[in-house]
Parts: structure tokens; C-alpha cells; sequence
């Protein structure tokens, strides 16, 4: 028996409890092994700064008499090829709301969209990241029905409560109650339903629901996943009398998943998804090689748009700074947007709560909308802001920006996620310069749909093909940066990062390659003013703009000083 495996089954479950699940664990293991053949073992670094993850849904892109993700696949080899090096496809398997995060059967792909051989089609050009939906199910799932009928093995799957017990210390990313009613076989079961009445919260204590969660982790590594994303992961341990967020058990979890990967399929990597202030988040890494490879780097997208609101980089600079990683075995998910809203909490304690309110009224004079939370005492506070990216940056008292402000602004913060250490994600959205849609978030009733416009391929083919348009713009823009991101080792999320000071408008940081070698200053005016910046540049007597042609800036005296046009970036290599 794989001894590691047992004492992870040990610190969640008690001796006894362990031992069974261990034996059954090591035989699925070596069953999976056994057919496992074609699993590609990796010879590259895990992630390097080639990598960059396109963030999509897999019905993105449609086309009439085509299934979704054949017409995605098409749509991303065409125009993505050298882009980005990874999908992550939001989950595709049948579901019954919340865009897929409602999961009805976890080994199917919906019917609608295509199948598993459309998603090996992208997987031959692309690395591919799946999400584990952990936390909870669709209540149409089998294992719910059966649940609901009192049938073994289901019948102690979900998690339930008393509905008059004190759970006001629950933490809530929702404002719906957290208990839901079913009838079941044996009366009115009150189910967990942390994120819906739909969405029914798994019972992880126990053992067997682990395993055949873990079941679903080796099917999706069957599957070609590289990446896979542990969806909502912090809210899978409930525990009477405490906020039920985070519990060791849900690290330990964690921490089993990184064993049995680094057992079977060590070329895959687990990357956390907690929408948590940063200190929780990053407790996620565990002690840098025993949990997740990646964690989301929640403080950036609020951040970086407090930056661009306020003409200062100063708080974001300064976060940047206080930035570590455990060890060279993890590192950051960089992103600005997602699929869901732009969440504020990762911004508590780092944005004063004033500034979290003044962001989220100039959200909503933009045309935006407000998700909210309910908290303990019983009040409700901004959980994430509903916009696009694009439109978030926009300025409520110049409502006639032009396209070119717009797109350069946007590419300016673009620019800052992409430099940072780590790993870019990017929202499908964002690559192609999306604006917010209204009328689809009327016409769900849902707040994200705002910021989940599907669409039609002819046309965003035509709109790209228009040098006038803003999502010309945007997308030329932003493949001239990753194009350049990916010829630069500086940018490996193995190497260094120095924040520099040098004016309260500018985000400005070295990146260093590992070996030293290559250096990079990349600067980022975050306001709408031309500003002039010195920084001191120590053995070199010329810079070089990489992001412009062989642009030079000369070296006196050991320092640069160059302007810096509103909105601009310049990434000025040193070697
Ligand atoms: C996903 C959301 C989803 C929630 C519940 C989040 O992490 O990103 O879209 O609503 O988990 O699954």
C-alpha cells in the first residue's frame, strides 16, 4: 500500500476509516496505469514563458449546421496558433445551469456541443485544462437522483444540515439561503447548496465521494488534461461551528490529488481556483511542492483596474512587490478577467473598504453590474464586479472615448498581467476586445451573462478583419505582446521579478531570466498623462524597445530616463 497515500486518507479521514479507502485508491491506480498507455510524459519545464492559457467556453464560437466546439477548434487553430499554448475549456459536459458549472454527468460532453473527439482536436494543437467541479453537482445529476431515493452508494453523497442549527458562520460568496429542501425517500432532506438551489454540495466526509472525485480527476488525465482546475476547492470540508472555508481537510485533499499525480500522470498540474483575500489564496501552494503547482492571483484584476482608475500604480506596485513563492515548483495564474465578474474580496486589506465601494459604483455608472455576498451579521457587500475588462477601465465622464484610447488603455493593463511572474490567463473575451452585453444579462436574469456573450463566428471574423474596429484593435495589439512574450526567457515563471519605484503612474519591474542572462525593464504608464521616468540600469549602455522595432534608449551614468506617452508601455531589453 503506497504509504504516502494512506497518511493523507489518515489526516482527513481517522485510522480506521483510511485504511479501506487506501486499498481501494491503490487499486485504481493501478488500474489506471494499467490502461494508461498513451498518456504523454513531458520532457519540457512544466511551464515556461511560452505558455499562456486561453480561457474559454467550449460553445464560444458558433457557426450554423457546425457543433460548437468543432467551430472552436477551427476558430483557435486559425487564429490563436502561437499565441497561446493552453485552452482551458469551462466545463463542457452536460449541466443544467450556471453556464456549466452545474454538472450533470462529469464523463460526457454535452450533447449540443460536440464530443470528445472535438475536444481532442484541440488538444492536438493545444495543451488542455479542465475543470474538476468538486465542490457540489447539478441536482439532475444521477448521483443526486439516486441520493434523493435513498440508494447505496448515494445515499450519504451530499451534505446536509438542520435547518434550524446556527450556520451564520458560513461564509457566503451567494445571498440565496444555503440550505436547500428535497423530498427524499425518508422526508425533506435540507441539502448544502452553497452557490445555487441547483447546485448540490458534495459530502467529502465521506470517503467514497473523494474517490469517485478522484475517479473523474484520472478520466479527465485519460482525457489529455494537463491542467486542471479545482473549481470553488475552498468550500469542500463543512465543519459544524466554523466558516466552513478552507478546513485542513480541504488542503489535505488537495495535497492527496498532488500524490496521486505525482504518482500516475506527474506531468499534470493541479491549479486552484479560491476567490478568497490573498493570504487564504496562496495558502493553497502549500509548502511549494507538496499542493497545487498554480493558484489564481486574485488581487490583480481589482488591483490593476484600482491602477488604471486612479492614475496610480502605487498600491498595485507595491502589492507586486510583497509577492513570493515558496518554491520554483509553483507559481501564479496572472489574470485579469474570467468568465465570472471581477471579485473584490482578494482586494480586502489592500484596497481600503472605500475604494472597493468607489470601484464599484463607477462599475455600475459604466453600465456594469454588482454581484453581492451575504455576510455573517447578516448585511450584504460587493463580491465581484460584472463588466468586461474593457469597459471596466472605461471613464463614466468621457463616454466618447475613442476605439484607439480604449484599445491602448486596455493593452497597457494587458501588458502588466503579462509581465508578472507566472503564467497569463486570458479571457476569450479579452483577446478579442469583447464589450459588455446588457441585453444578454436581461434576458438571463443573471448578472454574469453580461460578460458571456457567445459569437458568431462570421461575424467576429468580418470585425477582426476591420483595422477600424476595436476588436481589430485589441487582438492585434495583444497578439503582437504574446508573439514577443514568447521569444523572451526573462519571462519564465522560473525567473525573477524586481519591482521598481520609479513614478506613482508607472508599474515598472526587471524580469530575469533564470540563468541570469537575459534582462528585461518593463514599464507601464497606468495614467492618462505623458510622464518621464529615470530608473537605474546597472551594465548596459543601451536598451532596446522590444516591443517596438530596435527603438534604443541610451544609458548615461548607469540610469535611463525616457518619456512615457499616456497609457504606454515599453518593455526595454538589457542583455
Ligand atoms: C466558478 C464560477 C462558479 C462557481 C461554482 C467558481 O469558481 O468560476 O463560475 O459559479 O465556482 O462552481
Amino acid at each position: 500500500m503506497n504509504q504516502d497515500l494512506l497518511s493523507h486518507l489518515q489526516l482527513i479521514y481517522g485510522a480506521e476509516m483510511a485504511a479501506p479507502a487506501a486499498e481501494r485508491l491503490d487499486r485504481m491506480l493501478a488500474d489506471f496505469q494499467a490502461n494508461a498507455g498513451a498518456l504523454r510524459p513531458s520532457t519540457r519545464p512544466r511551464v515556461s514563458h511560452q505558455d499562456a492559457i486561453l480561457i474559454t467556453y467550449g460553445d464560444m464560437v458558433q457557426t450554423a449546421g457546425e457543433r460548437p466546439l468543432a467551430s472552436l477548434a477551427h476558430f483557435l487553430e486559425n487564429h490563436l496558433t502561437g499565441l497561446v499554448s493552453t485552452v482551458h475549456l469551462l466545463p463542457f459536459f452536460p449541466y443544467s445551469s450556471d453556464d456549466g458549472f452545474s454538472v450533470i454527468d462529469y464523463r460526457a460532453v454535452y450533447p449540443d456541443w460536440g464530443d470528445w473527439g472535438d475536444v481532442a482536436q484541440i488538444g492536438g494543437r493545444f495543451r488542455l485544462m479542465f475543470d474538476l467541479v468538486v465542490n457540489h453537482t447539478s441536482v439532475q445529476c444521477d448521483w443526486f437522483q439516486a441520493f434523493l431515493r435513498g440508494e447505496r452508494p448515494y445515499a450519504n453523497f451530499y451534505t446536509t444540515a438542520d435547518p434550524h442549527a446556527d450556520l451564520s458562520q458560513v461564509f457566503r460568496p451567494r445571498t440565496h439561503p444555503l440550505l436547500t429542501p428535497f423530498a427524499t425517500e425518508t422526508g425533506t432532506s435540507h441539502v448544502w447548496t452553497t452557490f445555487s438551489a441547483d447546485q448540490v454540495d458534495l459530502n467529502f466526509a465521506n470517503p467514497d465521494v473523494l474517490l469517485a472525485m478522484l475517479d473523474v480527476l484520472l478520466f479527465y488525465v485519460a482525457q489529455g488534461a494537463e491542467f486542471i482546475r479545482l473549481d470553488a476547492i475552498a468550500y469542500i470540508w463543512k465543519e459544524m461551528g466554523t466558516d466552513c472555508l478552507h478546513r485542513p481537510q480541504a488542503h489535505e485533499i488537495v495535497k492527496l490529488m498532488r500524490t496521486v499525480l505525482n504518482q500516475v500522470a506527474p506531468h499534470v498540474s493541479l491549479i486552484t481556483e479560491t476567490n478568497v483575500p490573498h493570504a487564504e489564496n496562496i495558502a493553497y501552494f502549500g509548502n511549494g511542492r507538496d499542493e497545487a503547482q498554480m493558484v489564481y492571483n486574485f488581487p490583480l484584476p481589482p488591483l490593476t483596474l484600482h491602477a488604471f482608475h486612479t492614475g496610480s500604480a502605487e498600491i498595485l506596485s507595491q502589492w507586486a512587490d510583497s509577492l513570493t513563492l515558496p518554491s520554483d515548483e509553483v507559481t501564479f495564474f496572472n489574470f485579469l478577467a474570467s468568465h465570472d465578474g471581477i471579485g473584490v474580496q482578494p482586494a480586502r486589506g489592500l484596497l481600503p473598504d472605500t475604494a472597493v465601494t468607489t470601484m464599484a459604483n463607477r462599475i455600475k455608472a459604466l453600465g456594469g453590474l454588482v454581484n453581492y455576498k451575504t455576510n455573517s451579521d447578516g448585511s450584504q457587500s460587493p463580491y465581484e464586479l460584472n463588466c468586461t475588462y474593457l469597459d471596466a477601465l472605461g471613464d463614466p465622464d468621457q463616454p466618447h472615448e475613442t476605439a484607439d484610447l480604449k484599445a491602448q488603455r486596455f493593452l497597457a493593463a494587458q501588458a502588466i498581467m503579462l509581465a508578472l511572474r507566472g503564467v497569463p490567463g486570458i479571457y476569450f473575451h479579452s483577446l478579442f476586445g469583447a464589450q459588455n452585453w446588457p441585453e444578454g444579462a436581461r434576458q438571463t436574469g443573471h448578472n454574469r451573462t453580461i460578460n458571456r456573450q457567445k459569437c458568431q463566428l462570421n461575424q467576429l471574423v468580418d470585425e477582426l478583419a476591420d483595422p477600424a474596429s476595436l476588436r481589430h484593435q485589441v487582438f492585434a495589439g495583444y497578439a503582437h505582446l504574446l508573439r514577443i512574450r514568447t521569444t523572451l526567457a526573462a519571462f519564465a515563471p522560473q525567473g525573477e521579478q524586481q519591482v521598481v519605484f520609479c513614478h506613482p503612474a508607472v508599474f515598472a519591474l526587471w524580469r530575469i531570466s533564470a540563468d541570469g542572462r537575459e534582462r528585461l525593464l518593463c514599464l507601464h504608464n497606468v495614467a492618462n498623462q505623458p510622464v518621464r521616468v529615470e530608473v537605474a540600469v546597472p551594465d548596459a549602455s543601451v536598451l532596446v524597445n522590444i516591443l517596438a522595432g530596435a527603438e534604443k534608449v541610451a544609458v548615461a551614468d548607469g540610469r535611463v530616463q525616457l518619456p512615457l506617452p499616456p497609457y504606454g508601455v515599453k518593455w526595454l531589453q538589457s542583455n
